[in-house]
């Protein structure tokens, strides 16, 4: 009697708060989920509450068999974790095997199990990183890596990806994911560029939108998931250009460029954030409030929860010095707005430790109740406490043909032509082709790192049912007609970077029989720490085999298979034509030989600048200098610029035109185009909006992307685009971190069209 009036009023007690929170929060709140949380947390003991903001690696409670690829629950150890210590989420996959769905299944069936022992029954959260794909078991779907996904600049290709990335997700049993990565792709040192959708701050925005939506839309259905945002943030942009380095940026440039993707998923609805591993201005973005509390939590009204990276609890103290002791690090970064450690291993000091610092009145009860209140919405919304596994025998699509297709079209609309003289490509038929480089006979190029394992390195031996790009070509234009030199190989057993000469001899001879050479070259998997590099060039045994290619006077089709852009400007001259495929998966080499043939004409773009120099390498988001337009002056000419991208076809744009000439804060302009396909095959081109802030108190960037549309133009046809772009949306963020748009002139610039209007009242907000 007594408990079910308390529920009565706890239940009234929370409609009232939540009606007035969830008008400001990131989602809607449930009134009836907020409701069971009250409960929940009446009834939780605080080793209980502290149990549920600790995760633990999946190793800490079985035992791999490496002889059998076999990975089995140790039922003490789970007991341990699960019931002793109540630990509510367990991640990764069991290290350097590869676990089939059916695997899985049994995997989270017996951690569920385990949980149902416990006194609340509160499921267990596990989570992955899909990072192209569900990348971690055997027969999922693999698609072209975010930075080959953000090169399509086609928002629905990102969105079915996610779809059937959750779907895959849930038939392996797990319902979270930690990716999209919204880092922006600014710093082509850094090894992780590839897993994020490059480097302009909306373009991450709308794809990273268009991931959350698909992967978790509709909530609690059973083949949706919970995304995490990551590393928020700056976490891509370290000063010295190796991982889980200091970045030194202050807040207004953070608030200008690295924020926007993360508000704009934030507002899409993204459940959980995982935080940068490293530094910011000297502090550990682990310990720091202001970035995690005031503006992701108070400022952004993110409802949904928080998890640390890896270990970086443990890395405040061991690695970055700003903590006496592991419980003092605990402290300052629960208290900064951590509400999940991904400990990963030592569960039971993490544990300890927090319990103590609640006793002793360091970290607040209220701090506690507001994470777990968090992690336990996201466990309801999922409807894990009443599905806490999910089956692959109820999902018939896992692996099927049509996702496979959409992982083919996804790669097609990724391949960048960047060089095409002559019309070099497409290829005629009966064109003879001698296929070389250390790129071409390998599915681990073709997928980089987070590939079956962390570092990708065991790809060649599990994905040989696809086809690398000899295979593909050998397939697409007979046995007869091509010829393999590998020339340069990548060495076994060695940092991913090393590559040695085989045979460049005997590739130069073998191009004298050859009507073209197909040259390709990039790098091998790598990601994090392990991807860090010294050199951003291409390694010299390639470049020497370009060269000695190159003078042979054949015609050379260089393929860039890689993650970051390496640097090509000693290959000299240029090759006739050259395509970057970034890491396009497992359906790369496939779609890459049709473009070759011509079945597909290449769409994409790229999604970031390709540089020409180690020493410049600045994006196409930047301030004017006095090198603009000066060739001594360090003028910004990259090798290829953002948004660049051929066709097979050609485009005319026409009639750019603005609805008005001037506006005010809140209007909304309206801006068209005409683009006609010129050629007679049906195409595709991305229509790309640049705004240019002409003068102000603040130095404008040159130029911004405010707008892209990718649309499909049959041969002859021409197409009119229509933009809506707020003005708001053309503020800077001024000194005192505010929002700020000027009076003054702007220049709108699509392809070689531009017209200019004016805002005629400053505004800051
Ligand atoms: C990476 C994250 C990843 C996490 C869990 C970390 O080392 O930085 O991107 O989500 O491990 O695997």
């Amino acid at each position: 009697m007594k408990f079910s009036r308390q529920v009565t009023f706890l239940l009234a007690l929370a409609a009232t708060v939540n009606e007035a929170t969830a008008q400001t929060a990131s989602i809607k709140l449930n009134p009836s989920i907020e409701s069971k949380i009250n409960v929940m947390l009446k009834q939780m003991t605080l080793q209980e509450k502290v149990g549920q903001m600790a995760q633990v690696a999946i190793d800490v409670v079985g035992k791999v068999d490496y002889s059998k690829q076999t990975f089995t629950i140790d039922p003490d150890k789970l007991s341990d974790v699960v019931v002793n210590y109540k630990v509510g989420s367990i991640l990764n996959t069991p290290p350097g095997i590869l676990l089939t769905a059916e695997q899985w299944n049994q995997v989270l069936s017996d951690i569920q199990n385990a949980a149902q022992k416990t006194k609340l029954k509160i499921p267990v959260l596990y989570g992955l990183d899909d990072i192209h794909g569900v990348n971690y078991a055997a027969g999922t779907t693999l698609f072209p890596q975010e930075i080959g996904q953000a090169a399509t600049w086609n928002r629905q290709l990102v969105y079915d990806g996610a779809v059937i990335t959750a779907y895959e997700s849930r038939a392996v049993g797990v319902p979270w994911t930690f990716s999209p990565v919204v880092d922006l792709g600014t710093n082509p040192q850094w090894p992780r560029i590839w897993e994020d959708y490059g480097e302009d701050p909306y373009l991450s925005g709308e794809l990273g939108t268009q991931f959350v939506k698909g992967v978790q839309d509709p909530l609690g259905s059973k083949e949706k998931l919970v995304v995490s945002l990551k590393h928020y943030m700056a976490y891509s942009d370290p000063k010295s250009g190796h991982d889980r380095t200091d970045a030194w940026i202050p807040e207004n440039y953070l608030r200008e460029y690295h924020l926007p993707p993360f508000a704009a998923t934030v507002k899409a609805g993204a459940r959980t954030v995982m935080v940068n591993s490293a530094l910011i201005n000297g502090v550990p973005t682990h310990i720091n409030k202001r970035i995690l509390t005031d503006i992701l939590k108070n400022e952004l009204r993110f409802t949904g929860f928080v998890v640390t990276d890896w270990q970086d609890i443990e890395n405040i103290y061991r690695r970055d010095k700003v903590a006496k002791t592991i419980k003092d690090a605990v402290r300052l970064s629960i208290n900064a707005g951590i509400d999940m450690a991904m400990i990963p291993y030592d569960y039971k000091q993490f544990c300890t430790d927090l319990i103590a610092l609640v006793k002793e009145g360091k970290v607040l009860q209220t701090r506690i109740d507001d994470a777990v209140r968090r992690i336990l919405r996201v466990k309801y919304e999922l409807d894990l406490f009443n599905r806490p596994t999910t089956f692959l025998k109820d999902y018939p699509n896992f692996g099927s043909a049509q996702f496979q297709k959409a992982a083919f079209n996804t790669a097609a609309e990724s391949i960048t032509l960047l060089r095409n003289t002559n019309n070099t490509l497409p290829l005629p038929t009966g064109a003879k082709i001698l296929v070389t480089g250390p790129n071409a006979n390998s599915m681990r190029c073709l997928n980089g790192g987070w590939t079956y394992t962390w570092q990708g390195d065991r790809t060649d031996e599990i994905a040989q049912q696809y086809n690398t790009i000899l295979e593909a070509v050998l397939n697409k234009f007979g046995k007869e007609k091509v010829n393999y030199v590998q020339g340069v190989a990548y060495k076994q057993r060695a940092p991913y970077f090393q590559d040695s000469i085989v045979n460049i001899d005997a590739a130069v001879q073998a191009a004298a029989n050859a009507d073209y050479v197909l040259l390709c070259i990039g790098e091998n998997s790598y990601t994090e720490t392990p991807g860090n590099l010294e050199d951003l060039s291409l390694s010299d045994n390639q470049i020497a085999l370009a060269n000695a290619l190159l003078k042979t006077g054949k015609p050379v089709i260089m393929i860039l298979n890689e993650g970051r852009p390496r640097i090509i400007s000693k290959i000299d001259p240029l090759p006739d034509a050259i395509l970057d495929i970034y890491l396009p998966g497992n359906y790369g080499a496939d779609a890459l030989a049709d473009i070759l043939a011509g079945n597909i004409i290449p769409s994409g773009k790229l999604p970031i600048t390709y540089p020409r120099h180690p020493n410049s390498l600045v994006g196409y988001i930047h301030k004017p200098s006095e090198g603009e337009g000066n060739p001594q002056g360090g003028s910004f000419a990259p090798q290829f610029p953002f948004g660049f991208g051929l066709s097979y076809s050609t485009f005319d744009y026409s009639n750019l035109t603005i609805n008005k000439n001037s506006f005010t804060a809140n209007d909304t302009a309206t801006i068209r185009v005409n683009v006609k396909n010129t050629g007679t095959k049906d195409a595709k081109e991305v229509v790309q909006l640049y705004i240019s802030d002409l003068q102000g108190s603040f130095t404008p960037d040159v130029k911004r992307l405010r707008g892209f549309e990718k649309v499909a133009i049959k041969g002859a046809e021409t197409k009119t685009v229509t933009f809506k772009i707020p003005m708001k949306q053309l503020a800077f963020v001024n000194p005192n971190n505010k929002m700020q748009l000027e009076e003054g002139d702007f220049k709108v610039q699509v392809a070689d069209e531009s017209i200019t209007f004016r805002v005629t009242k400053t505004v800051i907000f």
